[in-house]
């Protein structure tokens, strides 16, 4: 039986930015949920729950039973022609019940925070590239460059994880050298051990091209590249080439041309690895996009923003993105578990299974309120370096279903 007294859970598994903090201290009480001890902003935002009554379920704004929101979805995508199913912020089971769903209706599958993940894909399917691990950049990691912007906005505890207090094998002479960036209050809090330095820049994907060269002993003509002073990026690159295990990071999502950025990155570390170790460490993994993208890659042997039409499946990283389906598509089934976030404006029909305190400015054909993975109910999600799924515990009894109930109810099935 559930304690519904206040009691401290320990260890919670936190799933919303995909760095896969497993340490987290909540204090649950009945319905009522409140991080105890430190914890990053995005977690004690989306983590905080009060016992405050579950919204309706609703037909274009108004209330309605369970059971005819589900019926009032199955209808509208029996009709659809073109749906697409987007968001897609749930668990591997949520997900793996919209692929089942899909096998009926066909549709197209993105996910709301796709466009860093493709940005990286540019680089990879070119040349590949030599990616490590959390537990890598933990543990070995003795120079690190972070490329952009300080990333802990988007990772609140992105350097407290990298940096611990007793790496295995690093030492203690760590460098982090921000290239694009300065460390904001809460990064600097975090690398208090480490050696930090930041370097101004105009043109990552320049500079990056500079210092490829350096690490690969070229003589370079100019004083400057990407706005970095040339005796700036000499010592970088001497700093790399002297590194043990050297990691290049960026957050793709944040970067205009982070296409660019991860294609440069990949080029840096494959010239470190003709002399010492380095890998890159792309960042990105919210609301487990990479648990999505791997299922639908086991499932249908194609990444995110892919189509399903009579029994055969289509990749097209331009035309199956959100914004450009949308344009084609007659419904949108728009999922997400982990936040409130809506759906994009789109003049078709919208499903909705989402957040409990989602806010719409218009309401949608049907809104299926569903429970969130690690406080409702339990459930998987990958980690943002894509080799470790973690598991996430409920937190309190669910009242609402979860996106994989949902979704079933919608197909006709059992709950
Ligand atoms: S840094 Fe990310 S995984 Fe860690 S607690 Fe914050 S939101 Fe959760």
């Amino acid at each position: 039986m559930a304690n519904t007294g206040k009691h401290i859970v320990e260890d919670v598994v936190c799933g919303f930015c995909g760095l896969g903090c497993d340490d987290l201290k909540v204090e649950v009480e009945g319905r009522e949920i409140r991080p105890a001890g430190s914890v990053c902003p995005e977690a004690a935002k989306l983590l905080w729950r009060m016992d405050v009554a579950d919204p309706l379920f609703s037909r274009l704004g108004s209330p309605c039973s369970a059971q005819e929101a589900f019926d009032e979805a199955r209808v509208i995508l029996n009709a659809a022609r073109t749906p697409l199913f987007a968001g897609l912020g749930t668990d591997v089971a949520g997900g793996q019940a919209l692929l089942d769903l899909a096998g009926g209706t066909g549709g197209v599958f993105d996910h709301a925070a796709s466009i860093g993940l493709f940005r990286n894909f540019t680089a990879t399917q070119r040349t590949g590239w030599l990616a490590t691990t959390l537990a890598e950049v933990r543990n070995r990691c003795d120079v690190l460059l972070v490329v952009g912007s300080d990333p802990t906005p988007n990772f609140g505890r992105l350097f407290e994880r990298l940096f611990p207090d007793s790496p295995l094998f690093a030492g203690e002479q760590r460098k982090v050298i921000f290239l694009g960036g300065t460390p904001g209050a809460r990064a600097s809090g975090q690398l208090a051990r480490a050696e930090v330095s930041s370097l101004p820049a105009t043109d990552l994907p320049e500079a990056l091209v500079a210092l490829t060269a350096l690490v690969g002993g070229r003589t370079l003509a100019g004083n400057s590249f990407g706005g970095v002073p040339l005796a700036d990026l000499a010592a970088v690159a001497a700093a790399l080439s002297a590194a043990r295990y050297a990691v290049v990071t960026w957050n793709g999502a944040e970067l205009g041309n982070g296409d660019l950025v991860a294609e440069r990155a990949t080029a840096l570390v494959d010239t470190l690895n003709i002399t010492t170790r380095a890998g890159v460490f792309p960042l990105g993994g919210r609301d487990n996009i990479i648990g999505l993208n791997q299922l639908m890659l086991w499932r249908l042997g194609y990444p995110l923003r892919t189509a399903i039409r009579g029994g055969a499946s289509e990749h097209d990283p331009a035309l199956y993105a959100t914004a450009q389906a949308l344009k084609d598509a007659d419904v949108l089934v728009w999922v997400s578990a982990f936040r409130p976030e809506p759906p994009p404006p789109f003049e078709g029909k919208t499903i909705v299974i989402g957040h409990a305190e989602t806010v719409f400015d218009k309401a949608p054909d049907v809104f299926i309120p569903v429970g969130t993975p690690g406080i409702d109910h339990a459930g998987t999600v990958f980690r943002m370096d894509s080799i470790v799924s973690l598991p996430l515990g409920a937190l309190r009894v669910a009242t609402l279903p979860s996106v994989a109930e949902a979704v079933r109810r919608i197909a006709g099935g059992v709950a």
